[in-house]
């Protein structure tokens, strides 16, 4: 096989990933010699907002069968609801900044994780543009730039939201999964961003299914290095906590099959 490259994109979605997450995962990829691409999450962590998706079919299993309640704490799970939700960049801009000053790429995630993955379809146009407005001013004032990239949490995008994506001029979006960076059409329009997707399933999309726990889930991972590019998305509230162990071995395994880490 060729030279298998890999990408890594980290999203990172709270307040406990941002502080734990995140300085874990940089202490990793700097003993690997790694550079990846981390996406923050910049305004208030909403998480226990996410309670209310128990409601819709799904998710409760879900959560169940990837644990997230453990890796994500019960503190966290109640931020937004019984506990005020915690402003996320703004409390650790050290840790942002030191992540860009080891090499990495840094990008935009969201403003507010929850409001952009459960309500964007129905937010208008000019809501989003604030929602990726406040996140890209805070951004250039931590790191004394504009962003070049963003990723919506959850993979989710609206005809609008390219199109306010399309106006800030950016290097390139990780909006989607797929096998390929393509420019998207969406509602009859072609947009100018390039999306660059990520190719695999994430950690917690696989535990539980098929027989694969924290023990096997890297030979399923290895079973799907293609040559060329691999986009792998994984969270810092996961990868850098909960499953930190695996996400090492599995950085082992790829290093000792060849492949190669670019940053997006
Ligand atoms: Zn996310």
């Amino acid at each position: 096989m060729d030279q298998p490259v890999i990408a890594l994109k980290v999203d990172v979605d709270t307040y406990a990933g941002t502080r734990d997450g995140v300085p874990r995962l940089l202490e990793i990829f700097d003993r690997f010699g790694i550079r990846a691409t981390f996406y923050f999450s910049m305004g208030p962590d909403n998480s226990g907002k996410t309670i209310r998706r128990i409601f819709r079919k799904g998710f409760l299993a879900k959560q169940l069968r990837t644990g997230a309640p453990s890796a994500f704490g019960l503190k966290t799970l109640l931020y937004g609801t019984l506990l005020p939700a915690p402003m996320i960049a703004a409390s650790f801009p050290d840790i942002l900044h030191r992540t860009g000053q080891q090499g990495h790429e840094t990008g935009v995630h969201c403003w507010d994780h929850v409001e952009w993955h459960d309500h964007l379809p129905m937010m208008p146009k000019k809501t989003a543009a604030m929602e990726l407005g406040r996140a890209c001013s805070l951004f250039e004032e931590i790191f004394g730039r504009r962003p070049r990239t963003t990723a919506a949490p959850g993979w989710t995008v609206t005809s609008a939201s390219l199109a306010i994506q399309d106006d800030m001029g950016l290097a390139f979006c990780s909006d989607s999964r797929g096998y390929a960076p393509f420019y998207p059409v969406l509602d009859g329009r072609r947009f100018v961003t390039l999306q660059i997707p990520t190719t695999w399933p994430t950690m917690d999309e696989l535990l539980g299914k098929n027989g694969i726990n924290a023990e096997n889930v890297n030979d399923h991972y290895l079973s799907l290095v293609k040559p060329g590019l691999n986009v792998h998305t994984i969270h810092a509230e996961m990868e850098g906590k909960a499953t930190v162990t695996p996400f090492i071995d599995l950085l082992q395994r790829l290093r000792d099959l060849g492949a190669r880490f670019i940053r997006a």
